[in-house]
């Protein structure tokens, strides 16, 4: 390719250039898991020896906390009719940052996809098509940066059209797309297709076409070199029916090039023995002290004191597939167990929060409800929380299992997707192996879940060193980013001395 004329294949220690492109990331701004992925895997790849740059749009929460920034160019994007600006800063004093300002589409402020009302922005294509572009200008070195990646990784449908714009470009940088979550995809009619001015041959069924709609998804799925998800599970799920969204034919004709990279945690975020967000630190040899975060949640909280209660968390966005409908069956039996105590953090649906609000109100002794979203107060449950509940429906990877096992926080997961490929189920053979780190359920039903928290509630009766084996055994699991980001490039070198066959660009 026409950037890499410094790159040898059989150097694995060439540092590369890589353009990663996300729509959040973690601290400048965050809905969710992708944020978090967004704000450590690059810092990871660049503690690896190699030129990471992340681009994001210049949404005014993001600006605030990236300042100082600098205005590098102007771009002039068609569709667009404003300039655009490119400004650069760090991400957290570090990690190169690009951001992409058209204040007609992203100075707003709140959610970066939906508006007050809690619905998509209405212009939701022609922001992200603007972000795609600008990102693809980058990408081709014409947005006056001096600056050509050799690769372009691309997460979620944001970013999509992405490889679909560069695709068939003489002096391209090879494209890695990946999937955080394939239920949400992008999808717009033909009208707003033409209205982008997007080049009309991507309009077809090998293109951006789908059931009548274009699909932003589609585009990092038909033309990325290289795809990845999130986990080795949940590689294989999209590739079925189920979990494809109609999507899992294309999956499985670009199957060899598909591969499962389980998401890392930011470790030092993420660290029971330093974290500023909770009053008591400790580690595997202190596992011990953890009770006395108990005790301050509860007292936080409003709830009674008491280091011998089983106290149960849950944090996520109250949607169902995060199976919040099937905690919420439980919610009145585990409330009636004598010592149970519930924490839960979350928002989302409104007819969830109304439930679980009802909940709370209903059992104010053992039943806390806290809505919205609340960094410390997440990072505090996982601290004082003796177990965890991720009921998932289907769950591309899941992080708050692994800052669970972190903090010693036993979870009870529905073996799915990145849930199955990291929790540990307690049985005979794992106890006696030791390799047991929570408890894992299949069916995704209220009874299956329940059966398991009776599992955990039994357990929990046993002498208390069996429920610190588990416990600690979750403790010493390695989730950090390294071996996920060695695995990424990789793939990255793969996708570069690879790239799809026709789509060859000149050298
Ligand atoms: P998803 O990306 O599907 O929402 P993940 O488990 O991959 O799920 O990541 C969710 C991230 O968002 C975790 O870091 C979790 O702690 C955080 N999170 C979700 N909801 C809240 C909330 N209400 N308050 C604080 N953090 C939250």
């Amino acid at each position: 390719m026409g950037n890499l004329s410094n790159f040898s294949p059989l150097e694995g220690q060439t540092s590369l250039k890589i353009l990663f492109a996300a729509s959040e990331a973690q601290p400048l701004i965050k809905t969710g898991g992708l944020a978090d992925v967004a704000g450590s895997l690059p810092p990871a790849l660049r503690r690896l020896n190699h030129d990471v740059r992340l681009i994001l749009p210049a949404y005014p929460e993001a600006v605030e906390k990236a300042i100082p920034l600098k205005t590098l160019a102007t771009l002039h994007l068609p569709d667009h009719h404003e300039p655009v600006r490119l400004l650069s800063g760090t991400l957290s004093g570090h990690l190169p940052l690009y951001l992409v300002d058209a204040p007609s589409l992203f100075e707003r402020v709140g959610n970066p996809y939906t508006g007050p009302d809690g619905n998509d922005w209405p212009d939701n294509a022609q922001r992200f098509a603007l972000f795609c572009r600008a990102i693809a200008s980058v990408a081709l070195n014409q947005a006056g940066l001096d600056w050509q990646p050799d690769l372009v990784h691309c997460n979620d449908w944001q970013t999509g059209l992405v490889p679909a714009l560069i695709h068939s470009e003489g002096n391209r940088p090879a494209t890695l797309f990946t999937i955080h979550n394939m239920a949400y995809q992008g999808i717009f009619d033909h009208a707003i297709f033409r209205k982008l001015q997007l080049p009309p041959e991507l309009w077809s069924l090998d293109g951006l076409e789908f059931h009548g709609n274009f699909s932003f998804l589609k585009g990092g799925l038909a033309f990325a070199d290289r795809l990845t998800t999130v986990s080795p599970t949940y590689a294989q799920e999209i590739c079925t029916p189920e979990y494809g969204y109609g999507l899992e034919g294309l999956l499985l004709r670009r199957q060899d090039r598909l591969s499962g990279v389980l998401n890392g945690i930011d470790c030092q975020f993420w660290d029971p023995a330093t974290d500023p967000y909770i009053p008591q630190h400790f580690d595997g040899d202190t596992f011990h002290l953890k009770r006395f975060n108990k005790l301050r949640l509860q007292r936080e909280l409003g709830l009674p004191q008491d280091e011998n209660a089983f106290l149960f968390g849950h944090i996520g966005r109250l949607v169902e597939q995060k199976g919040i409908d099937m905690i919420l069956d439980i919610l009145p039996a585990l409330a009636s167990i004598e010592d149970v105590q519930v924490v839960l953090l979350g928002s989302g649906a409104e007819h969830f929060e109304d439930a679980l609000h009802d909940m709370g109100e209903r059992h104010p002794e053992k039943i806390v409800v806290h809505l919205g979203y609340n960094e410390p107060l997440a990072h505090r449950i996982e601290a004082g929380a003796d177990c965890f509940l991720m009921p998932s429906r289907f769950e591309p990877c899941g992080l708050n299992q692994l800052y669970s096992l972190r903090y010693g926080t036993v979870p009870i997961v529905r073996r799915t997707g990145g849930l199955a490929d990291t929790v540990v189920d307690v049985n005979p053979h794992t106890l006696l192996d030791g390799s047991a780190t929570g408890f894992v359920f299949d069916e995704p039903n209220t009874s299956a879940l329940w059966n398991a928290v009776e599992r955990a509630v039994k357990f929990r009766r046993r002498p208390p060193a069996w429920w610190q084996k588990l416990a600690m055994t979750g403790m010493r699991q390695d989730f950090c980013w390294e071996s996920s980001a060695r695995h990424y490039l990789d793939l990255y070198r793969e996708a570069i001395l690879n790239p799809i066959p026709g789509q060859t660009a000149s050298a």
